[in-house]
């Protein structure tokens, strides 16, 4: 102990060298690609994972529709926002993982409600039940479905929610056709997968 004191005492002070200054420069990673063509390799690689988690959010999404229409005599929602109010859904259920879309926040539920309308961005699927009931809707009828363009991996394609509370997945071509003949009003589309 007394050896290494010594050495302590007697050993010349050195002058502590001056810190350089460093500069970090920080990589600008946005978390989603500007657009899902975009996508680079790690995107592509969250891809099976991003379709099981939007296929669980319209499961989500259909489960409260139908939890809505039982406490208002049948009759499904007017719009997805009604889900937020009266079902207390989060407004994260509404945005496809694979999308661009950032998620309706604010203080209040009327708040979030007030951000979801005020911007599409906030909403990744397509309400489609607005007239529909429990009593005339059949496992074939769409209640909501995604557009094109969030999963665009292969093979390409869209998750669909049906009248029964479950969510199929619908590949490029027959997508088109389906989301065609609900934009022309046509549900149960005949491009469906099930039969009424
Ligand atoms: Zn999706």
């Amino acid at each position: 102990m007394i050896f290494l004191d010594s050495i302590r005492r007697f050993s010349p002070r050195r002058p502590i060298p001056a810190l350089k200054p460093t500069i970090y420069y920080v990589p600008v990673v946005s978390a989603a690609p500007l657009c899902p063509e975009c996508a680079g390799p790690l995107s592509r690689a969250r891809e099976p994972a991003n379709r099981v988690k939007c296929a669980s959010n319209l499961r989500e999404i259909g489960q409260a529709i139908l939890m809505y229409a039982q406490d208002h005599g049948g009759r499904f929602p007017a719009g997805f926002e009604h889900l937020i109010t009266e079902e207390d859904l989060s407004s994260n259920v509404f945005l496809c993982p694979s999308g661009i879309g950032e998620r309706a926040a604010g203080a209040t539920t009327q708040e979030v409600v007030q951000s979801f309308l005020a911007d599409p961005i906030h909403c990744s699927y397509v309400y489609a039940g607005a007239n529909l009931t429990r009593a005339t809707t059949t496992p074939a009828h769409v209640l909501a479905y995604e557009p094109l363009g969030n999963h665009v991996g292969n093979p390409q394609g869209i998750h669909v929610l049906h009248g029964d509370g479950t969510v199929r997945w619908y590949a490029a071509p027959q997508a088109k056709r389906l989301i065609g003949e609900l934009t022309a009003g046509q549900n149960p589309p005949r491009a469906t997968v099930v039969k009424p």
